[in-house]
């Protein structure tokens, strides 16, 4: 079967993906409150989701440490948070922009709780 390579864009804020506008939308999540960009532990790039990246690079997205700085872009401003300081956030502490609140449903594709007791 042949693979077809998907080509991707960026926002001018430095987000990748199959990215349809410059906040960082894609063609996977595209409502009004998809604007945040996550970055992928393997190739520390910021991605516009995971299924963009997993299109476009040749590893599966890697989950960042929840307290790793700089891990999660607000595709309007380019405000940069944790993880962690993200998920406590309904919108942008910089531009007011609202965060998805379904984004918590794919928590664990983006970072993973390293204060887990094992
Ligand atoms: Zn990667
Ligand atoms: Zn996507
Ligand atoms: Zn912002």
């Amino acid at each position: 079967m042949e693979t077809v390579q998907a080509t991707g864009n960026r926002t001018s804020k430095g987000i990748l993906g199959l990215i349809t506008d410059d906040q960082g939308r894609c063609i996977h999540y595209n409502s009004v409150l998809d604007i945040v960009a996550n970055r992928c532990s393997v190739c520390k790039k910021l991605y516009s989701c995971y299924k963009c990246h997993n299109e476009l690079e040749d590893h599966p997205f890697g989950a960042v440490s929840e307290t790793e700085p700089d891990s999660v872009m607000c595709g309007v401003c380019g405000s940069l948070y944790s993880y962690k300081a993200y998920s406590s956030l309904t919108s942008c502490r910089t531009c007011g922009s609202s965060f998805n609140p379904r984004c918590a449903l794919h928590r664990q594709c983006y970072a993973k709780n390293t204060a887990a007791s094992s």
